[in-house]
């Protein structure tokens, strides 16, 4: 019998390397998305489009992409946060933009520049433009499950705030953990209330972030609502320059270990993914908090 397909998208050339401070070099993040496609990743968080002054590790984002390896198999995500964030991803080739938006409006205007109200208004023209460019967009959702700033996430900003996200042309929105508070149950009854307000034709995606050790179970907890999609980054490193005490994105070769163990195809070779997830604590210099890269290879 056929396994079923899970996808994870490696987040870590963004996400994981955004809050970095020692700047690492283009050519090292284009060594590194060469390994994540080598071990089987079809979809990858590059860069951001972000201001350079708040968030330097992705200033290079254009050189990232013009050297990004021309295949056709593979999807590679520009992470927006402003109609002019969108232009610039465009213009340097990108063709998969995820925009995000936040809850809370404490997160939102450190994060967004806005308050959640005002970063929405942009959100016809930021679409148009995606869709001008030949591009197709993604959402994000970030605290939805707790605020650094304004504290719990109330089930109906998030149920509002989709529900927003998917008035303009979207394939997938995600539900991002943004500073790792959420527990299985709130990943169900999120997911839960999600699916059901918004059109199917919409795939799902959880964002995990491990801070407080619930990663894993809520990667479970996603799985058994139905999502298909999940984030990773290699060696669990990541983190946000604007949730303080934010910690490492679940890592992704744990996830591989895990959910290829319960009978999922992620499509990704493990003993590949422990070697990238190795690159990633070499050129970081420093040891790294994802486990299965740290124990013995398993099944012998
Ligand atoms: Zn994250």
């Amino acid at each position: 019998m056929a396994r079923e397909k899970l996808e994870l998208v490696e987040v870590s050339p963004r996400d994981g390397l955004q809050n970095e401070p020692e700047i690492v070099s283009t050519g090292d993040k284009l060594a590194l998305i060469e390994k994540v496609l080598a071990a089987g990743f079809r979809r990858l968080e590059a860069g951001s489009f972000v201001n350079p002054k708040k968030v330097p590790q992705m200033a290079d984002g254009d050189a990232v992409f013009a050297g990004l390896p021309k295949r056709e198999d593979a999807h590679f995500i520009a992470l927006a946060l402003n109609p002019r964030g969108v232009e610039r991803a465009l213009a340097a080739g990108a063709r998969e933009i995820n925009y995000v938006f936040c809850t809370s409006d404490g997160f939102s205007i450190r994060n967004n520049g806005g308050t959640v109200d005002e970063t929405f208004r942009v959100w016809p023209e930021v679409a148009r433009t995606a869709q001008t460019g030949g591009a197709r967009l993604s959402a994000t959702v970030s605290t939805a499950f707790g605020c650094p700033f304004d504290g719990e996430t109330p089930l109906a900003d998030v149920v509002r705030v989709a529900e927003r996200c998917a008035e303009q042309n979207i394939f997938e929105l995600a539900l991002a953990d943004t500073i790792g508070v959420a527990s299985p149950r709130d990943v169900r009854e999120r997911f839960r209330a999600v699916k059901a307000a918004l059109p199917s034709s919409i795939q799902l995606r959880a964002h995990f972030h491990n801070t407080r050790n619930t990663a894993l179970a809520n990667a479970v907890a996603a799985i058994e609502e139905g999502v298909r999609v999940l984030d990773g980054s290699l060696a669990g490193i990541g983190g946000c320059p604007f949730a303080p005490g934010a910690a490492g994105n679940v890592p992704t070769e744990d996830l591989v270990y895990m959910f290829e163990r319960m009978g999922f195809d992620t499509g990704v070779d493990l003993d590949l993914a422990v070697e990238a997830a190795r690159f990633v604590g070499r050129v970081l210099g420093k040891s790294t908090p994802g486990m299965v890269s740290r124990a013995p290879k398993w099944p012998k």
